[in-house]
């Protein structure tokens, strides 16, 4: 019988943040697949468990997602950790699940630290609708182009982000968004220094290119303001007909044209061309 892969989520920084349950799937699996087996074996310790890891990282996870899927389908239980948080967000748990998937494995997460969800929930911001947009590009044609796909985004959007490209970033947020756009920037969550900057963009560059930026950063992002339509009213529609008429339109296309370019109903144009033929 097939084994299982568990996707089992880790502390972003305050290690009491471990699960019961995380704790004993890590104690039964059969092996540990980890981003960084150096910061993992720091876990275990803490745990006091004694578990064989395999490193399953960027550049590693083409050649050892295969191995560790035909471990899995030996028979052997999987728990896969990243450094922190829940595998899979951001990290490359993300090809290991797809591949586990596709072969028919049963994958199992559980539920537990994850950066984008503590920063949003304690971010101040709408919570009702939001998109995860994770790292932006390096490189900053795509950056730019990423952030101006987001221009009329209405729904709270969220970042990650590194300390050290933080301030060109937000540079490049102030540019497409505008600098009253309101931010919170979420540093260091569930750690000592935990911060939340409740800002907008423009104050944000100010205040980061005065003391540079350190620790981990999520971003949490307020989205567009509705773009209100403007409704035309029967005096607008009255004016568009004489306008066509007066280019030389019969009466009935003039109608039917201004029907169609202010998105009136028929009866309230018809009204309108009649009004303007007995002034
Ligand atoms: N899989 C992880 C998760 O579930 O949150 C995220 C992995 S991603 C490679 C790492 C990014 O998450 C960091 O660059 C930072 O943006 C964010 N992050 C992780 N821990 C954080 C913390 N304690 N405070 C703020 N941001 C954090």
């Amino acid at each position: 019988m097939a084994g299982m892969l568990y996707l089992v989520p880790t502390p972003i920084g305050n290690l009491g943040d471990i699960s019961i349950r995380c704790r004993q799937t890590l104690e039964e699996a059969d092996f540990i697949a980890a981003e960084d087996t150096r910061v993992t074996l720091k876990l275990l310790n803490h745990l006091g468990i004694k578990k064989s890891l395999v490193s399953y990282y960027e550049h590693n996870k083409a050649a050892k997602g295969n191995v560790i899927l035909d471990r899995i389908l030996a028979g052997e239980t999987c728990a896969l950790v990243s450094d922190a948080g829940s595998p899979a967000i951001s990290d490359p748990g993300e090809d290991l699940v797809k591949q586990c998937a596709e072969a028919g494995v049963t994958v199992c997460a559980i539920p537990g630290p994850c950066a984008v969800i503590t920063a949003l929930s304690i971010s101040g911001q709408s919570t009702g609708r939001f998109c995860f947009e994770g790292f932006l590009s390096t490189a900053k044609k795509s950056r730019r182009e990423h952030l101006q796909m987001l221009k009329n985004e209405e729904r709270t959007m969220i970042f990650y982000e590194a300390p050290h490209k933080l301030l060109s970033t937000l540079e490049d947020m102030t540019e497409v968004f505008g600098p009253d756009r309101p931010i919170s920037l979420c540093r260091e969550l569930t750690k000592l220094h935990e911060e939340v900057v409740r800002t907008t963009l423009g104050k944000a560059v100010e205040k980061y290119t005065a003391a540079p930026p350190k620790g981990e950063f999520v971003l949490v992002i307020a989205g567009a303001q509705p773009v209100i339509p403007e409704v035309a009213t029967a005096e607008d529609a009255g004016a568009h007909v004489a306008a066509l008429m007066a280019g030389g339109m019969s009466r009935k296309d003039a109608i039917r044209q201004t029907v169609t370019d202010l998105q009136l109903p028929k009866n309230v144009v018809y009204e309108a061309a009649l009004a303007i033929e007995t002034e």
